[in-house]
């Protein structure tokens, strides 16, 4: 396996990774997107509500506020040794949230929320909750836990995952004629007239759509577009809750024992 890093920051990667197929790539892909824990809201109880927005509303916008994740200080409620519904300080976590407006409009944003840990806070302080009139009030307390993406999307660590296979630009230079048709069809300016032929540029920026070999004039067509077989561009990002880098090595982990458990159950079926 062949790792390249095309972009790195806490919350973007872009890699390409040659050397496996597809089986494995999607693997990873759907774990980060369903398997890997992040923190969000998951209760809310509403002591006073006088704005425009139910209550019903207004837990539900709460629950899609990307929280800052402390994998390694909470449990998953269902893995927690306190076994309780109710949950305890390693598996819950409270939020809560205050706001009045007096004489003008207010927005409530999330940096109004105030966490037990502030380690766990919402990734940004700038999302908006509810517009508040005057004299309108809301007082809440809201419950974080760790949870996974299978069961709801807010507990979804990225806010993108995709790879796609790696492109490949084939152009015939005894059949090309430059014409330049092509160069004008492609979207994305891969291709380039050097006045001595047709050239490729940023050839992993093709979206493999095939417009350039439609507006060949020549029969068979002087550019072929492909893909290698084991060789594939990823692109995460995260929702704030967890740095990219963290995602990735939390879902090999997953993928890792999803493995060893499916190699002992066919041991154990052998015998
Ligand atoms: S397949 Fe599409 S994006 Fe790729 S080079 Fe051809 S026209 Fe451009
Ligand atoms: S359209 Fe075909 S013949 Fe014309 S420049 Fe492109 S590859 Fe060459
Ligand atoms: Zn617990």
């Amino acid at each position: 396996m062949e790792l390249q890093i095309l972009e790195k920051t806490d919350d973007y990667l872009r890699f390409i990774i040659k050397g496996v197929n597809v089986s494995f790539v999607n693997a990873l892909r759907r774990i980060m997107l369903t398997e890997v824990p992040s923190m969000a809201i998951d209760e809310v109880v509403i002591i006073e509500n006088s704005s425009m927005i139910r209550d019903e509303i207004l837990a539900h916008r709460m629950g899609f506020i990307p929280l800052k994740t402390d994998l390694d200080s909470y449990n998953l409620p269902e893995e927690c040794t306190c076994k309780s519904e109710f949950g305890c300080n390693l598996c819950r976590l409270s939020l809560t949230l205050e706001v009045e407006a007096t004489e003008d409009v207010i927005t409530v944003y999330s940096k109004d929320l105030q966490s037990e840990n502030p380690d766990v806070r919402p990734v940004s302080d700038r999302i908006p909750i509810v517009k508040l009139a005057p004299e309108q009030k809301i007082k809440l307390e809201a419950y974080a836990r760790l949870g996974k993406g299978k069961n709801h999307a807010k507990w979804q660590p990225v806010s993108m995952c995709t790879h796609k296979y790696l492109p490949q630009i084939k152009i015939n230079a005894e059949s090309c004629n430059a014409c330049g048709d092509c160069v004008k069809m492609c979207p994305q300016k891969i291709l380039v007239n050097t006045g001595e032929g047709i050239k490729t540029q940023n050839e992993i920026e093709c979206t493999l759509c095939q417009d350039c070999v439609d507006a060949c004039p020549k029969n068979p067509p002087a550019i072929e577009i492909s893909w290698h077989k084991d060789a594939f561009i990823f692109n995460i990002e995260s929702t704030g809750a967890l740095p990219v880098e963290r995602i990735v090595l939390e879902a090999l982990k997953i993928l890792d024992k999803k493995i060893v458990d499916f190699s002992k159950q066919l041991k154990v079926r052998k015998k």
